[in-house]
This record gives C-alpha cells, structure tokens and sequence, in this order.
C-alpha cells in the first residue's frame, strides 16, 4: 500500500481546480474565470486499489494586495511544506514564466516534484513542443507529464508518475472519506460558486459565504440550510439580490441542486444578503467567515 499528500500548485489559472475534480472526480473546488477564487486547502482522496492519493489544493500565490492575498500566501507555503509530493501545474498556452521558475527552484532536492503541462488541447505541437523544452531546465523533477485537464487526458500517466514517488504506507483516511474539509465548508464554497457564476464579472472579488446553520432534521431526510452572502458594499447587495429578489433566487435553487447532491438529501437553503465592508481587510471578518491566519503561520 502507498499513500500519501500531494500538494497542488501553480499560477492562477493553470487549471488546478479543473485538474483536482478531474483526479478525484468529485466537485471538490471552484472552477471559475476568475483567478483565485479557491481560498482554502480543500483535500480531494483518490483511492485505488493499492494507493490512496490525498490531494490537497492551494490558491494560486501571488503578491498580497490585502489580508486575503497574505491569507493565501500563507496557505501555499504551508500546504506545500506538509506534503509529500508537490504536483506542480504549468498552463501550456502561456508558457514557462518567471514565476513558475521562482517557485519550483525552491523545491529542488527538498521534495518530489511531479510538473503536469496542462491545457495541451489548446495548443499546437510546436508550442507544447517549446514549452517542454522549457521545462528542461527542471530536470531534477520527478517527472513532467502533459495533460489536458479539462479533456482527462494523460491523467493516468501523471497518476503512474505521482505514485511512484508516493511514500509506503497504510491509508490515511477511510475509503468513503473524500474531503477533510467540513460539509460546512464545500456548502459555502457552492453557494459561493453560484453566486460568482450568475454574477459575472459584476461583483469583482468581494464575494463571501457564511453559513449560519447546517442541520440535518431529526424526523426526516431533509437539511436545513441558512447561509449569509457577504458583499462589501449596498450597490452590491442589490446586485446579488437582484429584480424583485430574482438573482437571489437563481442563486439559491442552483446551489441547492448542488448541496443536494452534496448531503444525498433534500435541502432547504435559505439565503440572505449582508453588507460588511471591507471584509477582505479585515482579521476578525475573515475569521468569521472561516479563514484564520493564525492556522496558517
Ligand atoms: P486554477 O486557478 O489553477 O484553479 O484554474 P482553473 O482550474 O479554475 O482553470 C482556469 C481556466 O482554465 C478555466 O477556464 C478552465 O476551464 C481552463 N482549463 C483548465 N484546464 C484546462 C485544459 O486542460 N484545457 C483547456 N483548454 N482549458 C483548461
């Protein structure tokens, strides 16, 4: 038996998220357009026969440009650290970058490192062609492998190349365990989905979800489920709340398909609009809302 963590990194945008819901095949993190919109470490398990892969996403790094941004500097560093593997994501279509080269010279000797070339559907032979010539100059690397993650494809070449670098040992976790994270946690992050998806680029950024209650229902196969979409300002919470509450409501029934499928229940989700200005600035907000930077130092 082999297990083992494998940490996930990469510039925003390489396709991490769609590649970590392509290995585990389970909604595990947000697939959006917009770059770091996956704020937490949300662990994905792959099990096989003889492995048990633990999958443990980060955000993309990037300079801090407020508490969030140190937030999830932090939660790079100290994800990569805890792991066994780092599985690192290189989007094909925009090449090798400096960035790219600065973080994975840091890794060199310290620890397995697997480089997945991703998106080469969207690009021509001579491009992947240059970029895994590019990718030369790491050839300390466990392995490079190309992959489509949208497509799936080479995703069991990476997982052969993942695995033999996986540490020997018993599971980490039961097989029917997919996530650490609490329900609690992949409800907000679908309402947040949701909401991030059915407003486009009209909130930029200051989106948060805090759930205030998640409970099962003693007498029957139902979850109730309040949570308050936080915005940063008034002309935001109408935007969310929309035309006579509509875009709340859209919101609402197309994260509740979704935490249905979540709970394998019927749910009943309840959804209000709060306005806490610069949440994103702030500590003791983000804290409520389920982000500590003290776990993270
Ligand atoms: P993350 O920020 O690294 O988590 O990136 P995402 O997984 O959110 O992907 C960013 C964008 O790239 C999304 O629009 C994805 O659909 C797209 N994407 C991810 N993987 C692939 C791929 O293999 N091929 C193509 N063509 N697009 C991809």
């Amino acid at each position: 038996m082999k297990s083992g963590f494998i940490c996930i990194a990469g510039l925003p945008n390489a396709g991490k998220s769609t590649l970590i819901n392509s290995l585990v095949g389970e909604k595990v993190a947000i697939v959006s357009w917009r770059p770091q919109t996956t704020r937490n470490n949300i662990l994905g398990i792959l099990n096989t026969t003889d492995c048990q892969f633990v999958f443990v996403d980060t955000p993309g790094f990037h300079k801090p440009k407020n508490q969030l941004g140190e937030y999830m500097n932090k939660t790079v560093s100290s994800s990569v650290k805890d792991a066994d593997i780092l599985l690192y994501v290189v989007d094909a279509a925009k090449g090798v970058g400096d960035a790219d080269v600065r973080f994975l010279e840091g890794y060199e000797g310290k620890m397995p490192v697997v480089i997945a070339l991703n998106k080469e559907d969207a690009v021509t032979r001579n491009t992947l062609f240059d970029a895994l010539k590019d990718l030369n100059r790491f050839s300390w690397a466990s392995a490079i492998v190309p992959i489509s993650a949208k497509k799936g494809d080479g995703i069991d070449t990476l997982l052969e190349e993942i695995k033999k670098v996986l540490p020997e040992g018993e599971k980490l976790y039961p097989d029917d365990v997919y996530t650490d994270k609490s329900m609690r946690f992949m409800a907000a992050e679908i309402i947040r989905e949701k909401g991030l998806y059915l407003l486009d680029k009209e909130i930029p950024y200051g989106l948060g979800v805090e759930i205030v209650d998640f409970k099962k229902r003693e007498d029957k196969p139902i979850w109730d489920i309040n949570a308050d979409i936080i915005v940063e300002k008034q002309s935001h919470k109408s935007i969310v709340i929309g035309k006579g509450g509509s875009m709340l409501k859209q919101i609402a029934s197309g994260a509740r398909e979704d935490l249905e499928k979540l709970v394998g229940d019927k749910v009943f989700l309840t959804l209000y609009v709060k306005v806490k200005p610069q949440w994103r600035d702030s500590e003791y907000l983000m804290k409520e809302l389920g982000y500590n930077l003290k776990d993270v130092k």
